[in-house]
């Protein structure tokens, strides 16, 4: 059988793991594979007669490993509500919004992603169909729905509804509903378990018991389990119970900080959500409260990134793509930039962030996210150099192309991509209520022409404002580069 070959000619080859580049480098991919890095390949020598050689001219660029989003919620849909993940949209259409969302992700550098929890089994299905080249987008570690408590994030409702079949979550409220959830979704088939512990720190959701046994259990059963913890009490259980890496740590006391340096637990801070509706929201219609606690909870997550950098705490990339302010494939690598405002990162840090500690969470340490012999050919070739700047991953044009597994991605029709936008929450309005006296000193006929912004009822007018306001609601790059 013969080989399919790609030749990456005369790139500038970028290791983030020891923070250098070569200069002047050809890199050859066999099939899925890179199997030499030297300047000047002698083709004849390394390919057996007879066989073609794809090439692509990288001269001047960088080649640069694909990187690793640890925090990519897939079935999420880019939804402006709650409501709007765990009740509406059947699970059916969500799967294939889903799939088509993969290749925004795919196009924008990542070549791997986790999913740190999603409704249904859809992960699992996604990550099978990318495995069988189905559908394309990044490779996929998955877990299922997040088991939360009565105190935790995704038990959102009250009682009387409990937490429907669509959420996000799962309600286990003892340690033998957790271990019967976990059970089964391992023999469904997902690769991580996700905790959800309460949802801005207030408070440890799970016990330490209970951490302690979900952990045990799913080590046994030979998959990672990562948690939702944003406050000093759960990131020292999660420590404890031995997570295999941590979500958020917003706030940490110097004790846990030290805690979670000295366990080498990595953590993965996610913060393109808070910072995204801190800077954006108010464009697309976050309310000002919000953005202003969100505003607190960054400027106390900076103290607390900057000592956990400081004690030695390693730090994985995750985005929290998947809702309207963090849209598929538009912000991903935005999160390196944010690691080094909010945590002190160097750039060949924030890098390795999105690289090779990621691979070795993964188990694919010198498999992913790295540029060697040997290791998977995701690469990314670049306009200019990473280690320099890193806006180069994120504007638009920076990435020349996007090449995994040894195939390059065909970004050709990416013009033509279409969002899809969800049924929102039946919110009838937004904003306060309408009082009569809004109409003092206005006849009502001018009080609805200057109000609804509609002077003829036609439906269809109606119609069409209404799709414009959704299309509106996709944060633009250029606009924002623009304004
Ligand atoms: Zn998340």
């Amino acid at each position: 059988m013969t080989s399919s070959w790609l030749l990456l000619k005369g790139g500038h080859v970028v290791d983030t793991e020891s923070g250098t580049v070569r200069q002047d480098q050809d890199v050859l991919i066999q099939d899925t594979t890179m199997v030499k890095i030297a300047p000047d390949i002698d083709l004849a020598e390394e390919v057996p007669r007879g066989e073609a050689v794809e090439q692509i001219d990288a001269h001047g660029k960088y080649l640069s490993p694909g990187m690793i989003d640890m925090h990519c919620h897939m079935t999420y849909g880019e939804s402006n509500a709650q409501e709007e993940q765990d009740l509406y949209t059947s699970v059916e259409l969500r799967t294939l919004i889903a799939a088509a969302n993969l290749r925004k992700v795919l196009r924008a550098g990542f070549t791997t992603i986790s999913q740190p929890g999603g409704s249904y089994y859809i992960g699992v299905g996604l990550r099978d169909a990318l495995v069988s080249g189905l559908i394309q987008g990044p490779r996929m570690h998955t877990a299922g729905r997040y088991l939360t408590t009565s105190n935790g994030l995704t038990d959102w409702y009250p009682d009387h509804v409990g937490v429907p079949e669509g959420s996000i979550g799962v309600l286990t409220n003892t340690v033998d509903e957790m271990v019967r959830e976990i059970r089964h979704q391992v023999k469904n088939g997902v690769d991580l378990i996700k905790l959800a512990d309460s949802p801005y720190g207030e408070y440890q959701a799970f016990t330490d018991d209970e951490m302690a046994r979900a952990a045990d259990l799913v080590h046994q059963l030979k998959r990672t389990i990562t948690i939702h913890a944003r406050g000093s009490a759960e990131v020292s259980a999660a420590v404890r119970a031995g997570m295999d890496w941590i979500m958020h740590g917003n706030s940490m006391t110097p004790e846990v900080i030290e805690e979670l340096a000295d366990s080498g637990i990595p953590l993965v801070p996610t913060l393109l959500l808070l910072a995204n509706l801190a800077d954006y929201g108010g464009s697309v219609g976050v309310a000002a409260h919000v953005r202003d606690n969100v505003k607190r909870l960054l400027d106390r997550t900076a103290h607390t990134l900057h000592d956990a950098h400081d004690a030695g705490v390693t730090f994985m990339v995750g985005t929290d793509s998947g809702f309207a302010v963090t849209p598929y494939g538009e912000w991903h690598a935005r999160e390196l930039q944010l690691l080094r405002e909010f945590a002190g990162l160097s750039a060949a840090e924030a890098l390795r962030a999105a690289t090779t500690v990621p691979a070795r969470a993964l188990g694919m340490e010198g498999k992913l996210g790295t540029m060697r012999v040997g290791a998977t050919a995701d690469v990314l070739v670049l306009e200019s150099d990473p280690l320099r700047d890193l806006s180069v991953l994120l504007k638009p044009g920076g990435i020349n192309a996007v090449i995994q597994g040894g195939r390059p991605i065909d970004s050709s029709d990416q013009e033509q991509e279409q969002r899809w936008h969800n049924l929102r929450s039946r919110t009838l309005s937004h904003g306060t209520v309408l009082r009569r006296d809004f109409l003092d000193g206005m006849s009502p006929a001018t009080a609805v022409t200057n109000g609804p912004g509609v002077k003829d009822p036609d439906l269809t007018e109606v119609f069409h404002l209404v799709k414009r306001f959704e299309r509106d609601a996709v944060i633009d790059i250029d606009e924002q580069e623009k304004a």
